[in-house]
C-alpha cells in the first residue's frame, strides 16, 4: 500500500496503473471487466477526501466464488470503500487481477434492507424484531421440541459455504452434538459433490489434483461443462494467458461460451451425455495404442474394465447421441494423446445430471490412461462455485455420511474419536442429503430445519415443491445476511454477518486455505456465525466455550488429519497451504498423487462406464432442452450482488438465451417477453436470440427469484451416488408470453463482450 493513494485522485491513477499492468499481465481483453472506468470513478469518490493510510485495511480472500483472489480491502469503519489486489506474491492465484465482483461487489454490506437484529414470527403470522435472548430462546425451544417429540433425526441443518471453515465445522458438529442428528448437507450437494463421488472412487480425494501452477504449465486443457470467463474469470485468464502461449485448449459445451473463442477445438454437445463422448474419446486412444501404458501398468486397476465398456461407443454412435462428428472425436484424442501434459477441468456442465458421477468416473479414467496424474502440468480440476464450498461444503464434515476430512461415520474407529471428542452418541447411519432432506419432509420424516447461508427456496431444484416443503415445516430458522425467500417461511430469523465483518478461513478450489480478515465490525447486532451457533448450543446445554475462530481451527487440528498442520499462525505467515497438510512441519501439498493414489492399494481405481440417459427427454410437448448457469456479474441468487447497483446495470434480470432458428418458428425476436414451461411450472423472461447455443437447446441463467429457473427443473430424479440434481437438462417449451410484463430497459449481459 503506497502512501501517494490518498482521495481520489491518488486512487485513479494507482488504479488506472493496475489496470495498464493487466492489460500486459493477462490475456487480451480481460481489463474492460476489471476495472470499468465509471464505476472505478464511483469508487475513487467513495473515498472523496479521506486518507487512505487512516482507513482500516485488512488484507482478505474473497468471499464470491471459489477461485480464492486474495486482495486488500479499504474501510472507514462504516463501509468497504475499496478492494486493490495484493502484491503478486501475496496473491498465489490471482496475482495483481481480481473480475469485478471481488473488486467493486461490497454494496451488499451497507444495504438498506441488511438484517441488523434478530427477528421471530408473532401470533399474527408477522415477523417482529426481538432480542437476541428472545430469539435463541426460541430457536433453542423450537428445536428442542422437535428432538424431544420425534427425535433428533427429525431435525436437519443445511450449512453454507459462504461461511468459514471454523464455522462450518461447527454447523456439523451442531447437528451430531446438540440436536442429534446426521442429517447436516450443504449446497455442494446441489453442483460438486457427484465430483466428490466420483473422484473419491477413482483416485481417492473427492477435490482438484492439481495446482493453479499446472493450470499455467500444461500443454493441453479438455474443458467442460465450464462457462469458465464468467464462472471463474480470473482463472479463465490464466488458461487465456497459457494458450495465448501456445498450449492447446479443448471445449466441449451445449453453448459456444466465450473461452470457445479461443479454442483449438470447439465441439457443441447435447447436453445430458458427456459420458458418450468422453468414452468415445478414451476408446480413439485405447484402440490406437495412444494411451500410456507404463503409467496404466504401474498406477492403475480396472484398464480392462474400462476398455471393454467403451468398445460400445464408437465414432458414428457418439456421433448419433451428442452431436459431436467422428472427425472431432478422433482430433480431441489425438491432441491429448500428443501432448505432454494436459488438465482435464470441469464445471457443472459435468456434474448436476442424475448420472453425474459416472460423468466424472469417465473423465478420471481418460486422465488416467493418459498418465496425466501426478506430474506438473497435469490433473483434473473440478472449479468449484462458491468461495468456501471446498472447505466449508466439503473438507469441514458438514456432511450426512462424513465427519471433518471425510472421515466416514460408518467407521467405528472414527465415529469412536468423534463421540469422545464432542461427547455424544452418533449414529453411524448417514443422513439425509439436501435434496433427500426436502423429499424426507414430503414424506413426514422430517418436521424442522436450520438453514444457515442458503437461499434453498430458489436454488434447490424444483421450487414449487421446495416451497411447499418450507410452508409445511413445523420449525424453521434461518441464519442470514437479509430476509431472504427462504427465510420468509421462518419461525425465527438470526442476523449473520458477512465475510468482511469476521476473521477465518476459506479453502479455495485447488484445496489452498486462505486467511479471511474482518475489516469493519458487524452492521447492527448481526454477529457472526460461529458465535450465533455457539450462544445456540449453549443455550441447548452445551458447554461451548471458543474464544476466536483460531481456536476452533485449533480443535479442527486435532480432530482432521489432512488439516492437522494448519493453524492461522501458519496460514497466515505462509500466505496459505494446500491440504493434506498432515503436522505443523508438512509444507502441504501443491500436486496429488505424485506417488500413489489415496486408495487402499495406492492405485488409482478405473471402472467402466456404460449408457445412462437423463432422466428427461425432449417430446412433442416440451420439445426443448433446457441448461441452466450462471453470468459473470451475478452471483447465485442475487443476495449479494442484487444490491450493488453497477453490477446490476449489467445484468438486471434472468433471461432466455434461444437459437434463431428455433425463435423464428415461433415468431419470438430479442427483447420480447417468453413463457417457459416444464413439467414442474413455468417463468416469464425476455428472449435472447443468439446461436449461442444450437436449435433444441435453450440456456437460462439462476439468479433472480421473479424469473426463478429452479421452478423448471426436477425435485425428483437424483444421481444415484451422489443426490446431486438433474440441473442441466429439463424438457421445456418456449413460447411468446401473453404478458403485460415490460422487458428489461437494459438489455442483460452474458458477460461475454470482453
Ligand atoms: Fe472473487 Fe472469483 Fe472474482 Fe476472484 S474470480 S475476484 S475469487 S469472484
Amino acid at each position: 500500500m503506497s502512501d501517494d493513494l490518498d482521495g481520489v485522485a491518488g486512487y485513479m491513477q494507482q488504479a488506472k496503473q493496475d489496470a495498464l499492468k493487466n492489460v500486459e499481465h493477462v490475456a487480451e481483453g480481460v481489463a474492460a471487466d476489471t476495472l470499468p472506468e465509471g464505476k472505478l470513478f464511483e469508487v475513487a469518490q467513495s473515498i472523496g477526501d479521506k486518507r487512505l493510510e487512516d482507513l482500516n485495511v485488512a488484507d482478505t480472500t474473497c468471499g464470491y466464488c471459489a477461485v480464492g483472489c486474495r486482495f486488500d480491502l479499504y474501510s472507514d469503519g462504516e463501509e468497504v470503500l475499496a478492494a486493490r489486489p495484493t502484491a503478486e506474491e501475496d496473491a498465489p492465484v490471482n496475482g495483481i487481477s481480481t473480475c469485478v465482483k471481488g473488486k467493486f461487489g461490497y454494496d451488499f454490506v451497507n444495504s438498506e434492507d441488511r438484517l441488523t437484529t434478530p427477528l421471530v414470527r408473532d401470533e399474527s403470522g408477522e415477523f417482529r424484531t426481538a432480542s437476541w435472548d428472545e430469539a435463541l430462546t426460541r430457536a433453542a425451544e423450537g428445536l428442542n421440541g422437535i428432538r424431544d417429540d420425534h427425535g433428533g433425526e427429525a431435525l436437519s441443518v443445511i450449512a453454507s459455504s459462504k461461511a468459514t471453515n471454523e464455522e462450518n465445522y461447527l454447523m456439523g458438529k451442531f447437528a451430531r452434538q446438540v440436536l442429534g442428528t446426521n442429517s447436516v448437507d450443504n449446497c455442494n450437494r446441489l453442483c460438486h459433490s457427484s465430483t466428490v463421488a466420483g473422484l473419491a472412487r477413482t483416485f481417492g480425494y473427492g477435490a482438484a489434483s492439481v495446482s493453479t501452477d499446472d493450470l499455467e504449465q500444461t500443454d493441453c486443457y479438455l474443458l467442460t461443462g465450464s462457462n469458465t470467463t464468467e464462472a471463474h474469470p480470473v482463472l479463465a485468464t490464466r488458461i487465456k494467458q497459457n494458450v495465448r502461449d501456445g498450449a492447446d485448449l479443448l471445449v466441449f459445451d451445449p453453448r459456444e461460451i466465450q473461452i470457445a473463442e479461443w479454442a483449438t477445438q470447439y465441439s457443441r454437445i447435447q447436453p445430458g451425455y458427456d459420458a458418450v463422448w468422453i468414452n468415445g474419446i478414451t476408446r480413439h486412444i485405447i484402440e490406437n495404442d495412444r494411451y500410456d501404458e507404463g503409467f496404466v501398468e504401474a498406477r492403475t486397476s480396472g484398464f480392462e474394465d474400462v476398455r471393454e465398456s467403451v468398445q460400445e461407443f464408437t465414432p458414428e454412435r457418439v456421433e448419433e447421441v451428442t452431436g459431436v462428428p467422428p472427425e472431432e472425436i478422433e482430433s480431441a484424442a489425438e491432441t491429448i494423446a500428443g501432448a505432454d501434459t494436459c488438465v482435464f477441468g470441469w464445471t457443472l456442465g459435468l456434474t448436476e445430471h442424475s448420472h453425474g458421477t459416472e460423468n466424472v468416473i469417465a473423465m478420471a479414467n481418460l486422465a488416467a490412461i493418459t498418465g496425466n496424474l501426478g506430474k506438473p502440468g497435469t490433473g483434473v480440476s473440478p472449479f468449484r462455485g462458491q468461495n468456501n464450498v471446498q472447505g466449508g461444503g466439503g473438507d469441514m464434515g458438514p456432511l450426512p455420511d462424513n465427519f471433518p476430512g471425510y472421515q466416514d461415520i460408518a467407521d467405528d474407529e472414527i465415529r469412536a474419536k468423534f463421540e469422545a471428542a464432542w461427547d455424544c452418541d452418533i449414529s453411524p447411519e448417514y443422513g439425509h442429503y439436501t435434496t433427500q432432506m426436502f423429499l424426507a419432509a414430503d414424506r413426514g420424516d422430517l418436521e424442522g430445519m436450520y438453514i444457515i447461508g442458503e437461499n434453498a427456496v430458489l436454488s434447490e431444484p424444483g421450487v414449487n415443491h421446495a416451497e411447499r416443503i418450507l410452508e409445511g415445516l413445523d420449525f424453521l430458522v434461518v441464519q442470514d445476511l437479509f430476509v431472504t425467500e427462504t427465510a420468509e417461511y421462518a419461525d425465527v430469523v438470526l442476523p449473520a454477518c458477512s465475510f468482511v465483518e469476521k476473521t477465518g478461513t476459506f479453502t479455495n478450489t485447488d484445496r489452498t486455505v486462505q486467511m479471511v480478515k474482518q475489516v469493519m465490525e458487524p452492521k447492527g447486532d448481526s454477529r457472526p456465525d460461529w458465535e450465533i451457533l455457539q450462544d445456540l448450543a449453549t443455550r441447548m446445554g452445551r458447554d461451548w466455550n471458543y474464544a476466536s475462530a483460531a481456536e476452533i481451527m485449533e480443535e479442527v487440528n486435532s480432530l482432521t488429519p489432512i488439516y492437522g498442520g494448519m493453524t492461522h499462525e501458519r496460514i497466515d505467515a505462509e500466505g496459505g497451504l494446500q491440504w493434506p497438510c498432515w503436522d505443523e512441519d508438512h509444507p502441504g501439498t501443491t500436486r496429488l498423487y505424485t506417488a500413489a493414489f489415496n486408495t487402499d492399494d495406492g492405485l488409482s481405481h478405473l471402472e467402466g462406464i456404460g449408457f445412462s440417459e437423463p432422466a428427461e427427454s425432449p417430446d412433442a410437448e416440451f420439445p426443448l432442452t433446457l441448461t441452466t448457469g450462471r453470468v459473470l456479474y451475478q452471483y447465485h441468487t442475487g443476495t449479494m450482488t442484487h444490491r450493488e447497483a453497477g453490477i446490476m446495470q449489467y445484468t438486471p434480470s434472468d433471461f432466455v438465451e434461444i437459437h434463431p432458428e428455433t425463435a423464428a418458428e415461433q415468431g419470438i425476436e430479442s427483447g420480447d417477453m417468453v413463457r417457459i414451461s416444464s413439467r414442474r411450472g413455468e417463468i416469464t423472461v425476455p428472449a435472447q436470440v443468439t446461436d449461442r447455443v444450437g436449435p433444441e437447446t435453450v440456456f437460462a441463467p439462476i439468479h433472480f427469484a421473479e424469473s426463478a429457473v429452479n421452478r423448471l427443473t426436477d425435485e425428483e430424479h437424483l444421481d444415484p451416488d451422489a443426490a446431486t440434481p438433474e440441473y442441466k437438462v429439463s424438457a421445456v417449451r418456449v413460447e411468446p408470453a401473453a404478458t403485460d410484463a415490460e422487458p428489461p430497459t437494459t438489455e442483460p449481459t452474458t458477460g461475454d463482450d470482453d
